[in-house]
């Protein structure tokens, strides 16, 4: 027997493994790969945990780290031109997931300007429209917000209500979206409506007479980002407003798999940091004369939550390959988002559990994460959702 395949043995012991990143997956990352990942972890480090726990008790998305998101090519990173960094699938998993070490929220900005946002400008967009938005959206001099959801049902967005009609050259909307990320701080919504030509995509300004929107209160998940409704009473735009090349439903759904892939890299960062917190206490905890992390009950738990992470670290890199080489599919994204978050929450649950009272404060950051997971296995499509997209793509049959 060799001593890889004889746990236990004299050649384990004082073997210390990283449990963060256990079966070595970040060895087979480039040295691109691995800058972009240092980088982002620099910056969350330096500047985003130093305040990020007093700005989720007060309610207050740190705007100010915006241009420092912005400086570092964060915002609209795997596309080309118009001043963004054109890096690969992988790069952009490595900067969802250090941002989440952070806090889910931060990732949501870039998540939500990056990929639900940017992304359509550049796929779907008018020449005009991209000269026009793309250039201040990555520098961050302006921020954007994406309204699909509606109170009547964000899991099926195709029964929306916000109906556009043409005047003339011109469009008006009318309707309402709820829980929409960034809708109150916002300085473009990209709103989706349906007309008589099925569901179109249309860029609303702030301020456009008729066009409101109001921060939703009283969150206890998310609550260092801003959400909100919004309200179009009336609201007329130009026929330079609508994104000519989105057509139907297909087109914010393929935002949605931009943004899921990220999160299925992103929650495994807020993961990560439950993780590691509870190591630490494991290893510092003494309980019965002796550390806790001495003790069969706290090794089991931690070896089964290194399973779950190990596993979706593998799953996130996989998918990424697979995007970065242009054959990742929808169902194969709802699986990773789907797993990621799963594994996260059940992560953050154990560990709030591993560190007994001091768990539930804020000192920690373990139940931050675990709120804010609350969030990230809800929106862009529900456990439910995506296990129904699995399933859809294993039979051939929608159970939705
Ligand atoms: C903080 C936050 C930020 C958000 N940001 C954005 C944003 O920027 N833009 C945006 O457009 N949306 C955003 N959302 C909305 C989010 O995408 C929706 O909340 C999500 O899609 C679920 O929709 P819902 O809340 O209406 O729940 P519902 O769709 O009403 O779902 C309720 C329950 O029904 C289950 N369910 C759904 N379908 C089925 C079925 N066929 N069979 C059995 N069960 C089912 C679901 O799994 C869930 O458990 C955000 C949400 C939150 C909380």
């Amino acid at each position: 027997m060799s001593p890889e395949s004889s746990p236990g043995s004299a050649a384990d012991e004082g073997v210390l493994a990283d449990g963060l990143d256990f079966i070595c997956l970040d060895a087979q990352l480039s040295e691109e790969e691995r800058a972009v990942r240092d980088s982002v972890a620099r910056l969350v480090h330096e500047r985003v945990l130093p305040l990020i726990a007093e700005c989720f008790e007060a309610g207050r998305f740190p705007r100010e780290l915006v241009p420092e998101f912005a400086r570092l090519g964060l915002f609209g990173a795997t596309l080309h031109g118009y001043g963004c960094a054109g890096l690969n699938a992988v790069s952009y998993g490595l900067i969802c997931r250090e941002l989440e070490r952070g806090d889910s929220g931060l990732r949501s900005l870039v998540s939500v300007q990056s990929s639900l946002c940017m992304y359509p400008l550049d796929a779907y967009g008018s020449d005009a429209q991209k000269q026009q938005w793309l250039p201040r959206l990555a520098r961050g001099e302006a921020l954007a917000c994406f309204g699909l959801t509606e109170s009547q049902g964000g899991s099926d967005p195709g029964a929306m209500r916000t109906r556009a009609r043409r005047a003339g050259e011109d469009w008006i909307l009318s309707g309402s979206k709820m829980w929409i990320t960034n809708a109150p701080i916002a300085d473009v919504a990209l709103i989706w409506a349906q007309t008589e030509q099925g569901v179109r995509g249309f860029l609303v300004e702030r301020g456009t007479p008729g066009f409101s929107a109001q921060e939703i209160a009283h969150k206890f998940s998310l609550r260092a980002s801003s959400t909100g409704a919004l309200f179009l009473d009336e609201v007329r735009v130009p026929a330079a407003a609508i994104l000519p090349h989105a057509l139907g439903l297909k087109a914010p759904l393929s935002c949605l798999s931009q943004a899921r892939f990220g999160i299925a890299w992103g929650a495994l960062g807020a993961a990560q940091a439950c993780l590691a917190e509870a190591l630490a206490h494991a290893g510092e905890r003494v309980l019965f004369g002796r550390p806790l992390s001495h003790t069969q009950a706290a090794q089991i738990r931690l070896a089964e939550m290194v399973r779950g992470l190990a596993s979706a670290q593998a799953m996130a890199l996989q998918l990424a390959r697979l995007k970065d080489a242009g054959t990742l599919t929808p169902a194969q994204i709802s699986l990773g988002k789907w797993h990621s978050c799963r594994v996260a929450l059940d992560i953050a649950r154990e560990c709030r559990d591993l560190l007994g009272g001091a768990g539930i404060s804020l000192e920690h950051a373990t139940l931050r994460h675990l709120l804010n997971l609350e969030t990230v296995v809800t929106y862009e499509g529900t456990q439910t959702v995506h296990q129904l997209a699995v399933g859809r793509a294993l039979t051939g049959h929608a159970a939705f």
